[in-house]
């Protein structure tokens, strides 16, 4: 579709998938009379620094991955990129709980697989048989159709069930909070299915992976080398987006209510408007649970899709110590905890080693997620009930003495779209119907990546196509 230039654009949704949106309009066409309206009282969705007493808070996400460009690339062309912060070089390692205590994950051990052979055959994580199973990887047949599975179908497969139980499925939960039963590899870590099928084994995929890379220090747990964050905080890309838009596109505490469609024309209600406004093409870059009902009126099998989309939710107890008060050395990147554990953590970053600027000297901030498709009650659960509970798992895992000096509890209920086995067979039957709506685009994390890079990406390239 080929706007002409006067036309007029409505963003929903003011997360970082809208604001991409926006500011790709403004980038490409500033002629283009584009509103973006949304729903709270604040642009950034789930995005949000707060600053106290010296520490950096990030309430949900901390950093963005760096082997896609999407993310980098946007904070290049606001002006951010000496604002970029790479993870502390010293600890790039992972911890995950076994028995109530904190081990090492296996070093070179990469979400699901090893990438060296001794640290796995050493580690007191896994049991002798496991290790065995583990290591029999090498020899069992690769999957060669391209049908999709469950994460812990294939990873079962491959590595066996005591591997899956006490690696991967704590490295995964922690970042998708989702069940493993149902998560979709292939709309997840697609790329470990590609490496099954082209070297016939994980572990002889990372073995060539790593004869043909640079030396350098050996990582374990997520890539940490790959990821970076903004120095004053992630909501520094928020302000540097909003600060090119024209404040009078941004219409805040505006909940579109309805949409409708009438010929070439796009009609929405804002709460409160007491009228429809109208406009020449639409981006909804809202949770799918949002979207679905309000384009039911124009699209019942779209909205049916969208609705089919389940979210879980979590909620993020960052806590500031004294390093005193902390038995354990915290030389990693943090600790994550498998559901076989029966804790209600899943993971524990220790932020402030992670990215040092986040706390004065001699604290540390630490910052706990609970919740996830398994336990989706703590997600909502009153800062009153959930703040005893976390401490009380936590202090005997970091050997913590004393009180915190100070508790930020975010919640985040249904804001994690869950990619269950099938969904990219989904999201293709989503486009089929959008591209029978021209005008209309949708974005958000919903279709094609949670993290903050394809978010941005789905906000251009939803700009870009309606600009043609
Ligand atoms: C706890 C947590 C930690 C995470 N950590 C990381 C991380 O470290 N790295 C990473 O890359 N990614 C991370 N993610 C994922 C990433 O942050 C999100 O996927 C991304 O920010 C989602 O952006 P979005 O714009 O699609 O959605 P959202 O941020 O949910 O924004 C949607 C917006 O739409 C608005 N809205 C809803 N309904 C309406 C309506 N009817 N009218 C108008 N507006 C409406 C909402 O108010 C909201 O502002 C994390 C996510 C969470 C929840």
């Amino acid at each position: 579709m080929n706007l002409h230039k006067s036309q007029r654009i409505a963003v929903i949704g003011g997360g970082i998938s809208g604001l991409a949106a926006a500011h790709r309009f403004q980038e490409l066409a500033p002629q283009s009379q584009v509103t973006l309206f949304e729903a709270g009282s604040r642009l950034g969705g789930v995005l949000s620094t707060v600053h106290r007493d010296g520490f950096q808070v990030e309430q949900s996400s901390d950093n963005f991955i760096t082997t896609v460009p999407w993310a980098l690339e946007l904070c290049q062309r606001l002006g951010l990129a000496d604002q970029l912060v790479q993870t502390n070089t010293n600890c790039r390692r992972t911890f995950v709980v076994r028995r109530g205590r904190l081990y090492k994950l296996p070093d070179g051990f990469l979400m699901m697989a090893p990438t060296q052979l001794w640290p796995m055959a050493v580690t007191p994580i896994l049991s002798p048989l496991g290790k065995l199973r583990a290591a029999l990887e090498y020899f069992i047949p690769p999957r060669l159709d391209d049908d999709d599975e469950s994460m812990a179908q294939f990873v079962r497969r491959r590595l066996g069930r005591e591997t899956f139980d006490r690696l991967v499925e704590p490295l995964i939960s922690a970042v998708y909070a989702a069940d493993m039963e149902k998560l979709s590899v292939k709309a997840t870590l697609s790329r470990f299915r590609e490496m099954e099928k082209q070297h016939g084994s994980l572990i002889r995929a990372m073995r060539h992976q790593m004869k043909h890379k640079p030396t350098g220090k050996v990582e374990s747990g997520a890539r940490y080398s790959m990821f970076v964050t903004l120095s004053a905080g992630l909501s520094t890309l928020v302000d540097a987006i909003t600060a090119k838009l024209p404040p009078e596109s941004i219409r805040l505490n505006s909940p579109i209510e309805k949409i409708e469609r009438s010929g070439n024309v796009w009609r929405i209600l804002p709460a409160g408007a007491g009228q429809f406004l109208e406009f020449d093409a639409l981006i909804v870059a809202v949770p799918a649970h949002r979207a679905s009902p309000l384009l039911a009126p124009i699209d019942a099998e779209l909205a049916s899709e969208l609705g089919q989309i389940e979210y879980s939710g979590t909620a993020i107890v960052s806590l500031g110590y004294d390093l005193k008060q902390v038995g354990h050395p915290l030389d990693g990147m943090g600790v994550v905890v498998p559901s076989i554990e029966k804790s209600p953590i899943l993971a524990c970053s220790f932020s402030s080693q992670k990215y040092t600027h986040r706390a004065p000297a001699g604290k540390t901030l630490l910052r706990v997620f609970v919740g996830g498709a398994q336990r989706p009650e703590l997600a909502e659960m009153p800062d009153a009930q959930l703040l005893p509970l976390v401490l009380a798992h936590l202090r005997p895992l970091l050997r913590i003495e004393g009180e915190p000096e100070f508790c930020d509890i975010a919640h985040w209920p249904r804001t994690m779209p869950q990619y269950h086995v099938g969904h990219l067979e989904r999201v293709a039957r989503i486009d089929a119907r959008l591209a029978l709506l021209p005008g209309l685009k949708m974005a958000g994390s919903a279709f094609r990546g949670v993290g903050l890079p394809d978010c941005i990406h789905g906000g251009e390239r939803a700009a870009e196509q309606i600009l043609g």
